[in-house]
C-alpha cells in the first residue's frame, strides 16, 4: 500500500448509512466485487440500510461473511448522534444532531431536525446546510455563518436517525413516551419537508441525490409529492429543481412589494418579486401544473396589515398556490415581534375569502408556539378554524 492510501485508510471510516447507490457501488468496487455482481450487491446493500434499517454488516443474513467484513474494515453504518432531544405536548420533536467528523480532529458540525406526527402524516422537517449563506433579517439561521454544506447522505441518515428513534424500521420500538407513529400505513415518517437549517437550493447537487434516494422504491421509498424543497427565492435553481427532482416547492416570500422583501430576504435584491414569480409560473407549468406553497411569517406591524394580505392575494393570482402563515418565531437578539392573533386571524381570513383552503399549515410545535409569547394564552379566544389551524401548526425549528 502507498503512503498516500495507507493515510485515507487512516482516515475516518466512511458510513454507508445515507448513500447514494453511486456511492454505495464504488464502495464495493473498492473491496474488489466484480463488475458483474456489483447492481446485485448494491441492491442487497440499499435494502438493509433502507427497509431493513441495518445498523451493522454483521446484521445482513444473505451477503457473505468475507464481503461484509471487507465492508466493516473501511466503511460503518453509523448515524449522526442524537445529542439532545426535546417533545413537545403535541409530540413534535427536535432533535440536536452531531455529524460523524469527516477527520480525526473534527468535533463535528450540529444541525437541527424536527419531526411532526399528525393524525394522517408525520412529517421530518430536515436541515440542509450548517447554518446559510443567507442572512434573512428574521431568522436565527442566518444569524450563523455558513460552516458547511452537508453531504446527500447526511441529509438521509436524518431520515434514518428519525426511523430508528422511532421504531420506523421493522422490529422497531416506539419510544415509551407515548406517541404512537402517525404516518401513512403507520409509517412514522411519511413526508419530508427541506425547512431546516440552511438553503437547499445553494446545496443543490446534494439535496438532489439525497431526494433521489428517498424517493427510491429500493431506497427510502417516498413519494415526490410528500417531499417539499423550501427555498428563500434562488430563482436560477428552481427549475433544476422541478426538472431534476419533481418534489413540492415552497417559496418563502413574507413580502409583497419589492422594498420589504429587500429588508426581510436580501436575496431579493438579487432575484425580485417579480422574477420569483415568473419561476414559480414557470415552475408549476412544467410539472403538471403542483401547488406551490407560499409561506409567509407574521411580523407585527411589518407585513401584518389587511392591506398586505390583500395585495398577497393579488400578486398570486392565477397561480395554483397554498400559502402557510407562519407565526413568527421569536430568538434572542431578534428584531421583529410576532402579530397578534387578532391579526393573523383577520389576514388569513382575507386570505380564506379569496379561496386558498388552509391558509396556516406550515409545520411548527405548540412548544415552540408557547415560545411566541402571548399567542397560547390567547389561544383560547380563537374561533374554530383558527384554532384548528394552530393546532396544525408545528415547529419549524429555527432557533
Ligand atoms: N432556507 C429555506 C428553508 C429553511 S427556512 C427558506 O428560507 O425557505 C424554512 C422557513 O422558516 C422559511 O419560510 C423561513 O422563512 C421560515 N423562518 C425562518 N425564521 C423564522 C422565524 N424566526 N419564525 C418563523 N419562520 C421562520
Ligand atoms: Fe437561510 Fe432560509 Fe433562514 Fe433565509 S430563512 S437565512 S434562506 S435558512
Amino acid at each position: 500500500m502507498t503512503d498516500a492510501a495507507f493515510a485515507a485508510e487512516e482516515r475516518a471510516p466512511m458510513s454507508l448509512a445515507g448513500a447514494t447507490r453511486g456511492e454505495i457501488v464504488r464502495a464495493l468496487m473498492e473491496i474488489g466485487v466484480p463488475a458483474r455482481e456489483l447492481n446485485m450487491r448494491a441492491s442487497q446493500l440499499w435494502h438493509w440500510i433502507y427497509h431493513r434499517g441495518a445498523r451493522d454488516f454483521g446484521a445482513m443474513r444473505n451477503i457473505a461473511r468475507p464481503l461484509l467484513g471487507k465492508l466493516a474494515a473501511r466503511h460503518t453504518l453509523t448515524r449522526p448522534e442524537i445529542v439532545a432531544e426535546q417533545v413537545s405536548a403535541d409530540g413534535t420533536r427536535k432533535w440536536l444532531l452531531r455529524m460523524s467528523p469527516v477527520h480525526p480532529s473534527d468535533k463535528g458540525s450540529e444541525i437541527e431536525c424536527v419531526y411532526i406526527p399528525e393524525s394522517d402524516r408525520g412529517t421530518l422537517c430536515v436541515s440542509s446546510q450548517v447554518g446559510c449563506t443567507l442572512n434573512c433579517t428574521f431568522c436565527h439561521t442566518g444569524t450563523m455563518p455558513l460552516v458547511r454544506n452537508l453531504t446527500s447522505a447526511e441529509i438521509v441518515a436524518q431520515v434514518l436517525v428519525a426511523r430508528d428513534r422511532l421504531g420506523d424500521f421493522p422490529r422497531g420500538v416506539a419510544p415509551a413516551d407515548g406517541f404512537a407513529p402517525a404516518g401513512e400505513g403507520g409509517r412514522a415518517v411519511s413526508n419530508v419537508v427541506f425547512m431546516g437549517m440552511g438553503e437547499p437550493l445553494y446545496n443543490f447537487d446534494a439535496v438532489r441525490d439525497a431526494i433521489a434516494v428517498m424517493t427510491d422504491g429500493e431506497g427510502l421509498s417516498l413519494s415526490k409529492r410528500r417531499i417539499t424543497v423550501s427555498t428563500s427565492g434562488v430563482v436560477p435553481e428552481m427549475a433544476r429543481l422541478g426538472a431534476e427532482c419533481g418534489t413540492m416547492l415552497a417559496v418563502s416570500l413574507h413580502a409583497t412589494n419589492n422594498r420589504l422583501r429587500d429588508r426581510l430576504v436580501p436575496l431579493n435584491r438579487r432575484y425580485p418579486i417579480e422574477q420569483l414569480l415568473q419561476a414559480c409560473r414557470d415552475y408549476t407549468g412544467a410539472s403538471n401544473a403542483r401547488r406551490i406553497t407560499f409561506e409567509y411569517v407574521m411580523l407585527r406591524d411589518i407585513n401584518d396589515s389587511p392591506a398586505e394580505a390583500k395585495a398577497l392575494v393579488r400578486l398570486l393570482k392565477g397561480l395554483p398556490a397554498k400559502i402557510n402563515l407562519i407565526p413568527f418565531n421569536p430568538w434572542p437578539g431578534a428584531q421583529y415581534e410576532c402579530s397578534d392573533w387578532e391579526t393573523i386571524e383577520r389576514f388569513s381570513e382575507i386570505v380564506f375569502n379569496a379561496g386558498y383552503a388552509s391558509p396556516v399549515r406550515t409545520p411548527r410545535g405548540r412548544d415552540i408556539l408557547a415560545a411566541c409569547g402571548q399567542l397560547k394564552s390567547e389561544s383560547e379566544k380563537l374561533r374554530a378554524r383558527a384554532r384548528t389551524m394552530l393546532e396544525e401548526s408545528l415547529a419549524i425549528g429555527q432557533d
